[in-house]
């Protein structure tokens, strides 16, 4: 195995990034999500063990669960059931959404944050078990800022786009560091969770911030998904330290490209932009070429790390967290 692209979408069964997985000797953990414009869960859960099922070694999974009806004397009952089910048809573990702190309220009218006791027995249920869970929880920190002033385009097109999740427009809804907060106290209050904290654990914007959850909390990680752009801007500023955060935490972070395979005219557009994102993303941190992005004016240098800490971020995190064996 090459590596493994540990946050993506696969929500068709479309066959060309298959063929390009075996062909670059790439793998995928798809991470379905409680995401209104997709599938429901079960649609989604199902098009995966069929690709898992035709590619065995190319696929794992995160499932989910359904934070509707949150709050109801049955919802607890049943979201364990549906993860013992999930569990059970193969997932490697869980994710939990943004929905907990940025949709659902309760009957006061507040919104339910991730550590409402409520979700306990969920993460109770993982830890006890040993399963991962992969939460993205709260959004990067531009998405409390006016568009003009985010610093990267991807964000200021995704919060064009999904105004409602655009927490400037929403100053009633929880503050950037109420959700952090929130997400801290789950890892707090659950220490055996083995937790990856999708999209650099929405800490994007400062390394050190990411850093310093990693040293606090011993079974947090992290992955890298739709948030290179964060890490290579942080890179201009300090290129070294940049380096050095990847160095120190070489066991704890994980590659994801977070390509959504939806939308797409032709299948191969989507294996196209896997590829082009693996290549891309491959230079940046393991090569030391001048490069730009496509999310930012400038240039800054990959951070041609070391290949065992490639090796590590590419392949041997995500094997060990979503059970691939290499
Ligand atoms: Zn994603």
């Amino acid at each position: 195995m090459k590596f493994i692209d540990a946050h993506c979408h696969l929500n068709s069964r479309s066959k060309a990034k298959m063929e390009l997985a075996l062909e670059r000797g790439a793998a995928f953990v798809s991470i379905n999500t409680d995401i209104p414009f997709f599938e429901p869960l079960a649609a989604q859960e199902s098009v995966v063990l069929d690709l898992k099922q035709a590619y065995p070694d190319q696929v794992r999974y995160m499932g989910s669960f359904e934070s509707k009806g949150f709050g109801s004397a049955s919802w607890q009952t049943k979201t364990l059931d549906r993860i013992k089910q999930t569990v059970d048809n193969g997932a490697s573990g869980i994710k939990i959404w943004k929905n907990f702190g940025m949709a659902i309220k309760d009957d006061t009218g507040q919104f339910v944050m991730v550590d409402d006791e409520r979700l306990d027995p969920v993460f109770d249920f993982m830890a006890q078990n040993g399963l991962p869970m992969i939460g993205h929880i709260g959004e990067p920190k531009n998405c409390w800022l006016p568009l003009e002033e985010m610093t990267v385009d991807s964000d200021r097109r995704y919060f064009s786009n999904h105004s409602d999740y655009h927490m400037y427009l929403h100053p009633e809804y929880p503050s950037y560091q109420a959700h952090i907060d929130a997400r801290d106290a789950v890892l707090s209050k659950h220490p055996s969770l083995i937790f990856v904290g999708a999209h650099l654990g929405s800490l994007e914007w400062n390394l050190d911030e990411v850093a310093l959850r990693l040293d606090k909390f011993p079974n947090f990680h992290t992955d890298l998904a739709e948030r290179v752009c964060h890490v290579q801007l942080q890179s201009i500023a300090d290129r070294e330290k940049v380096r050095q955060f990847f160095i120190k935490y070489q066991d704890r972070i994980i590659y994801g490209s977070d390509v959504i395979d939806f939308n797409y005219r032709t299948e191969h557009q989507v294996a196209s932009r896997f590829e082009f994102l693996w290549d891309y993303h491959l230079k940046y941190f393991g090569s030391s070429e001048i490069l730009t992005a496509e999310e930012f004016e400038g240039s800054f240098q990959g951070l041609d790390l070391p290949q065992e800490v490639i090796q590590k971020i590419f392949i041997t995190n995500a094997a060990n967290i979503y059970g691939f064996k290499i």
